[in-house]
């Protein structure tokens, strides 16, 4: 599937780290240039008011009565301190009354907001733009300072400074920021870019190699990434569900060859003997022969097609258990019954053994749990010599109802037991054949036990028999619902 250039993960994650970053660039250099110019006019203020009120403890001297005196004072404080500041002082009725040295007469602007800050004895800081002062035109910074005695106004001190510095340090701030910024932008999308283009080359690498991945070479693994971070785990999980996928196709090629081999096997049956009859047989009693055996093998076919669909309902959970309550008591002995009948053809006795005093009751589908009983006493009765005996025994263990099933037939070598429960595995194909087994019984028991909650065991020794434990929880399955067996 095509990704379109947006929609990729590398584009994205460098459009969002880039966005992110800038955000957080361009919030940093708003706020340190406002501080930065914040800090320099403040640094300007306090400036004007140290001279503010240095010149206010002159107030004698500069308001005095005599124009020229005041004057005078004025030049000569202003020279003792070298501020640097433009000075004005004005009169109680705001009229000039000097101004300092550097104004060359000029007066300093006193706009109608200083003017009643003033009246109402409160000092008036302000930027203001002076023309033609020294034939420039000077931003300055003015503070207007009433000067006030036994609260009344008496006059105001006009100290200015120009801004020169502090702007042309702000300005030059501004110009770093506005030059420095994209660039930085520029060299951090790269940055990002590079470093989403070395964290997801793994995963192209794994994509491109899950591409290449089909039922047909189902053996081939996810190139394992040497990292250990999240991506070296997912690679790590989807190579472990592949090797579930393998082992499931397996299992599914190996069972569908199986059954069309069993399958075929009686209709070449079928087929050999009918061609043979049709060829050579004479009297009514060869062809009744014949379709004597034809019947048999006919069962067989049957049976295993039953068996066949029963396990494949049960995976597509088309299988639903009917649970409700019942005497397992009951229906063991039952069992029991019809399994001493199944014996008597081979002489094998059958008995009945109950660890219980008690009726036990469970929660299961009488259908199945009798067709999983009947599976296992005929099994014990088909792999048992004649002669021989098999024990059903029934007890309990907490909330499990325990069922056993022991033979002393010819018994499973161990390197058999676990493949036991497996479709169409016999141990002696030839042998089972003959005994009309179809290898599917077992795993129609496994699945009725795994539905209905419990669980079953083998234990085995060869030519002395098998004992088969069922588990069942006498509260039935915790799911009621039909469960699917996988596939073995
Ligand atoms: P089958 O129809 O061949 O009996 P099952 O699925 O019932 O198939 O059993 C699988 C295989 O397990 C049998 O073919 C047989 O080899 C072995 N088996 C099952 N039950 C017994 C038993 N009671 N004693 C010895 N072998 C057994």
């Amino acid at each position: 599937m095509p990704i379109s250039p947006l929609q990729s993960i590398r584009v994205r994650l460098t459009f969002w780290y880039a966005m992110t970053l800038a955000v957080i660039l361009a919030v940093s250099a708003l706020f340190s240039y406002h501080y930065f110019s914040h800090s320099l006019r403040k640094d300007i203020d306090n400036q004007l008011y140290v001279i503010a009120e240095t010149l206010e403890n002159s107030k004698g001297q500069l308001l005095a009565d005599q124009p020229e005196q005041n004057c005078n004072a004025l030049t000569d404080i202003a020279h003792r301190h070298n501020w640097g500041a433009y000075i004005m002082v004005r009169g109680k009725n705001l009229e000039t009354l000097c101004t300092s040295d550097n104004l060359l007469d000029q007066e300093l602007p006193f706009g109608p907001v200083a003017r009643q800050q003033a009246r109402w004895l409160h000092a008036h800081i302000e930027n203001e733009q002076v023309h033609g002062l020294l034939d420039k035109n000077l931003s300055i910074r003015l503070l207007s300072y009433p000067i006030i005695i036994d609260s009344r106004l008496h006059g105001v001190l006009q100290i200015g400074k120009t801004l020169g510095t502090m702007q042309q340090a702000v300005e030059e701030l501004r110009v770093i920021y506005l030059v420095v910024g994209p660039f930085a932008i520029f060299w951090l999308c790269l940055g990002c870019w590079v470093l989403a283009d070395r964290s997801l080359s793994p995963v192209i690498e794994v994509t491109e190699a899950a591409q290449q991945i089909t039922a047909d070479n189902l053996g081939c693994r996810l190139p394992s990434v040497t990292r250990r971070d999240e991506l070296a785990q997912m690679v790590h999980v989807l190579n472990q569900m592949l090797d579930r996928l393998e082992a499931s196709f397996r299992r599914i090629r190996q069972f569908s060859g199986d059954a069309s081999h069993e399958l075929r096997t009686p209709l070449t049956i079928l087929r050999g003997e009918t061609e043979v009859t049709l060829r050579w047989a004479k009297t009514p009693e060869e062809f009744r022969d014949m379709l004597h055996s034809n019947m048999e093998e006919i069962d067989r076919m049957e049976r295993i097609i039953e068996s066949l669909l029963t396990l494949a309902k049960s995976e597509a959970g088309e299988l639903t258990l009917e649970i409700k309550s019942l005497s397992l008591s009951d229906l063991v002995q039952e069992l029991y019954l019809q399994g001493r009948i199944l014996g008597e053809t081979k002489s094998i006795s059958v008995d009945l053994d109950l660890k219980v005093d008690q009726e036990i009751r469970i929660m299961g589908d009488e259908l199945r749990l009798r067709q999983l009983f009947l599976n296992l006493i005929s099994n014990g009765i088909k792999y048992t010599q004649d002669g021989g005996s098999l024990t059903i025994t029934l007890a309990k263990e907490q909330n499990m109802a325990v069922i056993k099933i022991s033979d002393t037939g010819i018994g499973i070598a161990e390197q058999h037991l676990p493949h036991i429960f497996d479709r169409f595995y016999r141990v002696d194909k030839a042998r089972n054949r003959m005994d009309g087994g179809t290898g599917l019984g077992l795993a129609i028991v496994k699945w009725i036990v795994e539905t209905h909650g419990g669980s079953i065991q083998v234990t085995s020794t060869p030519n002395l028999g098998s004992t088969f434990t069922v588990r069942l929880p006498i509260e039935g399955p915790a799911d009621k619902t039909p469960k699917s067996t996988q596939l073995r």
